[in-house]
Parts: structure tokens; C-alpha cells; sequence
């Protein structure tokens, strides 16, 4: 029997607020995340997240609202960290070096068409480069590469999209799924561009399909409340991304770039791209390149490079 304990944190993220922090408690004792930052850790400790005994960290993915703390943890009490490589490779690529990262999404950014007014404020402030400490700091001990059975009846699952090397933990038992970002509650999780040439909203959507086979009772996602029934929410965002190129088809009957897309769509909350913050922004200019990019993968769109930028319409 597994008990499972959830520490709600606070995060700098206007949209979400908290993340979500668990203990899996068995014969062996797993943490899942570790919020953004100290202020994540100070409030774990607060609300009395004992390190004792611990036998991993996991991490979902590699988005820094989900790995903050993990260094401390790791140097303070000696617990390993365990996360996919596909997105160790890329917090080891922003290691190496953080301007090159960040330069070569947004070059990606630049070719899709947003203006280099965005562009040169996101230099200034980009995720990547506003938390690197925690970058530099964090060292992985355990390299997942899907389907591992990390602790006795809990295993990794492997489902990229909402990042490359985006993990979930699986406890057949309980039919329990800690699904980081991959499947969220209420907000559709924000699926970007890692480069310039991955279909992440297609491998995203092989995702979510691998992961109804599951049947999971019970979700335990990265941000918000648990919740029932697994299949009856992966059915909602397939059609939420169904919908979603529909929209997009519609918008690109002319030769457009993905920026341009992106101040057609519609976005949550009435917003559009001038009344977005810089980080919302990043997000839908993402979304509106990755749904490009795997209309184009699928046939739904075609695209043709002018001047140095991607132009895509409906065929
Ligand atoms: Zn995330």
C-alpha cells in the first residue's frame, strides 16, 4: 500500500500560482517535484515534508517551476534526482551554455515572424537565463529513458510534448498517475518548439493517446487539485487540439507566419498578444508554432521559407 501526500507551493507564474509536491510513501519513499524556488522549498519545510529516508527526487520535466528546490534537497540531504535524458540534454545544453540556448529559440521565435521588439526583450528577460542558478546548480543522478520500474510497483512512463523528456509515474495498484504537465486539470498544458524541427503537438498527442491505455482512477497532476478519471480529461484535450487546428486552418488561408496566426487565435481570458505578459506571450507564440508545425508534419498546412521566415497556409 502507498500513501501519498500533496504539498501545494507558491510559484512565480501568474497563470498557475502553486505547483504540486508529492510524497509516495511505500516499502521505499519518492518526492515528485520540488516547486520553483527557495520560497517553494521554505513553505515544503513549513509544512513539515520530511527528508528522511528519502530514496529518489523525481522530476516531472525540466520546467523550472517544477525542479527548484531539487538542488538543496539533493545537497543538503544526499537524495538522488532522477529525470528523462531527453530533457537532461537540454538543462545540460543550457549548462554548457545559457546564451546559445536561449539565442537559438529565439532565432526560432525571429523565423516564425515575431518582431524584434519582443524578441530583444525576451533576451532580456527569458526563463532560462532568470533561473539559471538552478540550472547550474542541479547535477542528475538517474537518466530515465521510459518504462522503468524506479521503486517497487512504481513506474516512469515516458511522454514528451509538454517538454522532450517529459516523464509520469505510474502506480498500478491504486491506478494512480503523477502526471506532471502532461495531463492537467482545467488549463490545457502549453505546448511549444524545443527546435526547429520536432513535431512536439504530434508526439504530444501519441503521448496522451499511450497514456489512456493506462485507464488511471486517480490523476495527480503538477498544478491544481487531483482528480478523476485519466481518459475522460486526455479525451478533452485531443479535441481541445483538434479544435485548435481547425481554428488555425481557418485563420491561414493566405501565406502568414505563426506570429501572425498567434494575434488571430483566440486566446483564454479574452486576451490577445499586446495584453499578454512577456512569458504569456512566449507561451502562445509557442503554441501557435507547434500547431503549425504538425499541420504541416500531417499535410494539414503547407509551408515555404521567404526572407528568412517560415510561411504557412492551408494547401
Ligand atoms: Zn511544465
Amino acid at each position: 500500500m502507498f500513501k501519498i501526500d500533496r504539498h501545494e507551493v507558491p510559484i512565480a507564474i501568474r497563470a498557475l500560482k502553486t505547483a504540486n509536491v508529492y510524497e509516495i510513501s511505500g516499502r521505499k519513499r519518492i518526492i515528485v517535484d520540488t516547486g520553483m524556488s527557495d520560497e517553494s522549498y521554505n513553505e515544503l519545510m513549513a509544512q513539515g515534508l520530511s527528508m528522511e529516508s528519502v530514496d529518489y527526487i523525481f522530476l516531472t520535466h525540466m520546467h523550472i517551476d517544477h525542479i527548484g528546490s531539487a538542488h538543496r534537497m539533493q545537497q543538503e540531504f544526499g537524495i538522488p534526482v532522477a529525470m528523462g535524458e531527453e530533457d537532461i540534454k537540454r538543462v545540460n545544453a543550457i549548462k554548457e551554455s545559457p546564451e546559445d540556448f536561449r539565442d537559438s529559440l529565439l532565432e526560432i521565435m525571429r523565423m516564425n515572424g515575431t518582431p524584434s521588439a519582443i524578441t530583444d526583450q525576451m533576451i532580456q528577460r527569458h526563463f532560462v537565463l532568470d533561473h539559471l542558478d538552478t540550472y547550474l546548480r542541479i547535477e542528475f543522478d538517474i537518466h530515465l529513458k521510459g518504462n522503468e520500474e524506479i521503486i517497487p510497483g512504481v513506474r516512469a512512463l515516458s511522454n514528451p510534448g509538454h517538454s522532450p523528456g517529459s516523464f509520469s509515474l505510474y502506480i498500478a495498484e491504486c491506478s494512480c498517475l503523477f502526471s506532471g504537465d502532461h495531463i492537467l486539470p482545467g488549463i490545457t498544458p502549453n505546448i511549444s518548439f524545443y527546435d526547429d524541427s520536432t513535431d512536439m503537438l504530434g508526439l504530444y498527442l501519441e503521448s496522451l493517446k499511450r497514456t489512456r491505455t493506462l485507464s488511471a482512477k486517480m490523476v495527480y497532476p503538477g498544478h491544481r487539485s487531483p482528480f478523476e478519471n485519466a481518459n475522460n480529461r486526455i479525451d478533452q484535450l485531443i479535441a481541445h487540439h483538434s479544435e485548435r487546428m481547425k481554428e488555425i486552418a481557418g485563420i491561414a488561408s493566405k501565406w502568414m507566419t505563426a506570429y501572425e496566426v498567434a494575434e488571430s487565435m483566440r486566446w483564454s481570458k479574452e486576451r490577445n498578444l499586446v495584453s499578454m505578459n512577456l512569458m504569456e506571450m512566449n507561451f502562445a507564440i509557442g503554441e501557435a508554432i507547434s500547431h503549425l508545425m504538425h499541420m504541416e508534419a500531417d499535410g494539414m498546412l503547407e509551408r515555404k521559407e521567404e526572407n528568412g521566415l517560415y510561411l504557412y497556409r492551408t494547401p
